[in-house]
């Protein structure tokens, strides 16, 4: 909007001087030259022209990243539509489950295993099942965390070029939000949400009790589904087998669950190592590829590069955790938590620091 002035005043002086040229060629014929002055004037509009475009820091990335544009934006813009779909259909998957467990397994458990082993299945798969609604929900329901809109004194290292607001460290802009957010890990289409400092503990813990959750059911179930899985290719022989409806309908739940829940098991427990190795080394998803720019580059130089978030493996993990005396690691890590985490996402303590700063 502010280059309109700009650009009919260019258009206007642009017409100008071409009409200017043209009776000057006319009264001149076309092969004559033009004048100096002429020539200066041409040579100052191109200037100006080019000025309104011309950017020093222009390279190949930046032209591949301005063809790409349209394609983001598309991505952006159907992640933001589809957000509310993929929350569905982790709640209707879920939801599948459980219904397969409480209907099919659970009275087979309790009439067929000894005590023991109905004590570990209904402790563990409760308290696994807790662990992920909470962390599910929290995730989902906790804003990331944003920077302040307004003057404030807190530090910055750069301007975001959409919000137009400082932004503090470890800050980044989400597209798909639209919005700066504070440790931004990434945007998870399966949360509908951003992953961001406030968020990142409830994140990683749902996808790690949801992979636990769905390896569980894949191990124990396994005898199951090999059984279910013979019943159906008995049905091929001659003369089938008599299965009743019940049991035909049991036997597909089974390998339904079974497959389900050993596809997560495997898809979400690589990115749940994958987020684990990187709170190990106190960085973000985003921060990964940062690091890894700024390595090589210090290479190239002969110099090591530091993260400067890196507070060695175990404070890492305090720190991501919120772990701060031992009780912690009980109270805060193996039941549902709704504490606060460390710091408020607008600064950071920077290595080296105190060798252990949340001693335990
Ligand atoms: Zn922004
Ligand atoms: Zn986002």
């Amino acid at each position: 909007m502010h280059l309109c002035p700009t650009f009919l005043l260019l258009l206007l002086r642009w017409v100008r001087l071409h009409l200017w040229v043209r009776r000057w060629r006319c009264s001149n014929g076309n092969n004559s030259r033009l004048p100096t002055c002429a020539q200066r004037r041409w040579a100052y509009l191109r200037v100006m022209v080019r000025s309104l475009y011309y950017n020093s820091l222009t390279s190949s990335d930046v032209i591949m990243d301005s063809l790409m544009e349209p394609i983001f934006w598309v991505v952006d813009v159907l992640t933001r539509w589809f957000g509310p779909v993929f929350v569905c259909l982790v709640v209707v998957l879920t939801s599948s489950i459980l219904l397969i467990a409480y209907v099919g397994l659970l009275p087979m458990v309790l009439s067929t295993y000894s005590p023991p082993w109905i004590a570990w299945h209904i402790g563990y798969g409760h308290w696994n099942l807790v662990m992920i609604i909470f962390h599910y929900y929290k995730a989902i329901r906790t804003a990331p965390g944003y920077p302040p809109k307004v003057k404030n004194e807190v530090p910055f290292v750069s301007v975001c070029k959409k919000c137009i607001i400082p932004k503090p460290a470890r800050t980044h802009h989400c597209g798909i939000c639209n919005a700066c957010v504070l440790k931004m890990d990434h945007h998870c289409p399966w949360l509908n949400n951003c992953v961001g400092h406030f968020n990142h503990r409830y994140f990683f813990c749902f996808c790690l009790f949801l992979t636990l959750g769905c390896a569980y059911c894949s191990i124990s179930g396994r005898n199951l589904f090999l059984d279910a899985y013979s019943a159906i290719e008995s049905t091929y022989q001659t003369p089938p087998p008599t299965y009743t409806f019940r049991d035909k309908m049991f036997h597909k739940s089974i390998i339904y669950m079974w497959v389900l829940t050993s596809t997560v098991a495997v898809a979400l427990g690589g990115l749940t190592i994958w987020h684990a190795v990187l709170i190990s080394r106190g960085e973000t998803s985003i921060e990964r590829h940062i690091n890894n720019k700024e390595t090589e580059r210090n290479a190239t130089r002969g110099k090591v590069y530091k993260n400067p978030f890196n507070y060695g493996r175990l404070n890492n993990w305090k720190v991501f955790l919120g772990v701060e005396k031992r009780s912690h690691w009980l109270t805060r890590v193996l039941l549902p938590s709704g504490h606060a985490p460390y710091g408020n996402g607008l600064t950071w303590d920077i290595y080296p620091i105190r060798k252990d700063m949340m001693p335990v």
